[in-house]
C-alpha cells in the first residue's frame, strides 16, 4: 500500500520527499473497508464514480411510506486513534468518495465534519474524537499544508499532495478563524472528474457538433457560464484536451485547420490548476504576489499562443484583454458566473466592456448546470403527494426518485450529468449585441430563437426521462 503526503505552502509547488511519508495500519478499524473499489477515473461529472463498499455507511434508515422524501443514513469515520491518523483516514475516505471538498469546524458544543459529494454537503459522523481533538486536528493540516501552527487569528491558505490507493489529489487548505475556532476548508484538486472527453460530456449530438465548430475556428471567444460547481472547468478541460489532440478527440488539431498538439501553442492561467495536462502550458494566477488573470494574459499575448485559456472573467480589465485577444488571432477560452446566456451579455455589458466588442468578439456562449442523477439501484415512482412545486406540463408525468440504499451512501444519488443552452453568434446577433443598450429585449429574443435548448427544457427532459428527481430539478432549475 502506498500513502505519501507531502506538503508546500502558500500556493508553491510541492516540494519533492519534504512531507512526511505515512502507511496506514490496521488501527483504522471501520475505516479498512472502505473505498474498495476497482478505480478512480471517472466519465462525464461522476457518473460510474466508485463509490465506498459500505464499510463507511452504518446507522438506521427505514424508508418511508408515506411519501415524505427519503431518510438518509449518515456516514462515518470512526475508530481514530490520533489527529494524525484521522486526518489520514479522513483524506482516504474523501479520495475514494470522489469529494470535491471536506469541511470542518467546531462550535461551542460540538465539531463537525462533511464532504461536498456531487455538489452537496453531507455529515461525515466522528463520534467525540473531531470536538475532543479539534485542535490537534486543525494543527496537523496545518503541518501538511506548510501553514504557521501559531496563527490562530488570521485567515492561511496552503496546499499539500496526497496519495492512496484510491488515487492522488492536490489539496489546497484554508484555514478562516471563526469566533468558535478555525475553520478548514480542505479542496480535493484532481480527485476525478476532470478525465472526460468532450463526447462524454452529457452534450446532445447538436450541442457537440456546435461546441466543436467554435473550438475550429482560430479566433474569437468561447464563454462558458454557470454559477460555482457547475462543471464549467470540466468542459473547458475536455476541450484542451481535444485541441490538445488527445485521443478520442474528434477535432485531432484545429482551430485554423491546424494540427493539434503538437502544432498549436495552448497557454492557460487557472486559480487553481484543477489538472495538469501534458503539452498545455498552465500557469496558476497568485494575486499575492501581483500575477493576476490580466497579468497572465497580457504575458501570454506575447508567447505567441494559439489558444488561450482564462480561469474566469472576474473584472473589466481581464475581459477587456481577453476579448481583444479573441479578435486579433487567438481562439480565447474562459467562464463566467452568470445564469444564462442572455445573463451572460448583460454582465459583459455592465461590467463595461464596449457593446461593439462584445459582439464582434463572442463565437459561442454556453449557459450549463450540473443536476444530480438518480442512483439506478434504488429508483422509484415518486408519490405524488411527496412532489414539489413544478411547472404544470410537468404534474401529469410519472416522475421518479432515489429511494437511498448502500449504493448511494442513502442519498438516493449516484453521479451527476451535464445540462447546456448553447447559442451560436451570428451576424444579426452580433448585430443586436453591439446595440444592447437600445435595445436589450431583441437580444434575448434572438438568444431564444438560436439556442438549440432553455436549461429548463433539458432539465424536463430529463425529469420526465426518470434520470432526475423533481426534488433535484427544484433544487437546480427553479
Ligand atoms: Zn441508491
Amino acid at each position: 500500500m502506498k500513502n505519501a503526503v507531502k506538503g508546500a505552502a502558500n500556493g508553491a509547488r510541492p516540494r519533492p520527499g519534504s512531507g512526511a511519508q505515512l502507511s496506514f495500519g490496521e488501527e483504522f478499524g471501520e475505516g479498512r473497508g472502505e473505498g474498495r473499489c476497482a478505480g478512480r477515473r471517472r466519465r462525464g461529472f461522476g457518473n460510474g464514480r466508485p463509490r465506498a463498499a459500505n464499510g463507511a455507511v452504518n446507522g438506521a434508515a427505514k424508508r418511508r411510506a408515506n411519501g415524505a422524501a427519503p431518510a438518509a443514513r449518515r456516514l462515518t469515520l470512526t475508530g481514530q486513534a490520533s489527529a494524525v491518523v484521522f486526518v489520514e483516514q479522513m483524506l482516504r475516505q474523501a479520495v475514494a468518495f470522489g469529494a470535491s471538498d471536506a469541511h470542518l469546524e467546531k462550535y461551542e458544543h460540538c465539531a463537525r465534519l462533511r464532504y461536498r459529494l456531487d455538489g452537496v454537503l453531507r455529515r461525515i459522523e466522528t463520534g467525540a474524537f473531531l470536538f475532543n481533538e479539534y485542535t490537534s486536528v486543525s494543527t496537523r493540516i496545518k503541518l501538511l499544508a506548510g501553514l504557521d501552527i501559531a496563527e490562530h487569528r488570521l485567515p492561511q491558505d496552503g496546499r499539500f499532495s496526497f496519495s492512496c490507493e484510491h488515487g492522488a489529489a492536490d489539496v489546497r487548505v484554508s484555514v478562516v478563524p471563526l469566533i468558535s475556532g478555525e475553520r478548514i476548508v480542505l479542496r480535493i484538486l484532481d480527485s476525478g472528474g476532470f478525465d472526460s472527453a468532450l463526447d462524454h460530456l452529457g452534450m446532445g449530438g447538436a450541442e457537440l457538433a456546435l461546441f466543436r465548430r467554435a473550438l475550429r475556428m482560430s479566433q474569437g471567444m468561447i464563454l462558458v457560464t454557470g454559477p460555482t460547481g457547475s462543471g464549467k472547468t470540466t468542459t473547458l478541460y475536455a476541450a484542451l484536451r481535444e485541441l490538445n489532440g488527445e485521443p478520442g478527440g474528434e477535432l485531432g488539431g484545429a482551430p485554423g485547420g491546424a494540427p493539434g498538439g503538437e502544432g498549436i501553442n495552448i497557454l492557460t492561467a487557472e486559480d487553481p490548476v484543477e489538472r495538469r495536462i501534458e503539452g498545455i502550458n498552465q500557469v496558476e494566477v497568485r494575486e499575492s504576489i501581483g500575477l493576476g488573470f490580466a497579468d497572465a494574459l497580457r504575458a501570454f499575448l506575447r508567447q505567441d499562443p494559439e489558444v488561450i485559456l482564462v480561469g474566469e472573467i472576474r473584472d473589466l480589465e481581464t475581459a477587456d484583454i481577453a476579448m481583444k485577444a479573441g479578435l486579433t488571432g487567438h481562439l480565447v477560452m474562459s467562464t463566467l458566473h452568470t445564469a444564462s446566456v442572455a445573463g451572460t451579455i448583460t454582465r459583459l455589458v455592465n461590467i463595461g466592456l464596449p457593446e461593439y466588442l462584445v459582439g464582434a468578439a463572442l463565437t459561442l456562449v454556453v449557459s450549463q448546470r450540473l443536476v444530480r442523477a438518480i442512483c439506478p439501484h434504488c429508483r422509484e415512482p415518486c408519490p405524488a403527494q411527496a412532489l414539489p412545486p413544478l411547472p404544470p406540463a410537468l404534474v401529469a408525468a410519472q416522475l421518479h426518485r432515489g429511494r437511498g440504499c448502500a449504493h448511494c451512501h442513502h442519498t438516493g444519488h449516484a453521479g451527476r450529468c451535464a445540462i447546456y443552452e448553447m447559442v451560436m453568434m451570428d451576424e444579426d446577433l452580433r448585430r443586436a449585441v453591439s446595440a444592447y443598450s437600445a435595445a436589450p429585449a431583441k437580444v434575448t429574443q434572438q438568444i431564444n430563437e438560436r439556442r438549440l435548448c432553455s436549461l429548463q427544457e433539458a432539465g424536463q427532459k430529463l425529469l420526465r426521462d426518470g434520470v432526475i428527481s423533481p426534488a433535484e430539478y427544484v433544487r437546480v432549475l427553479t
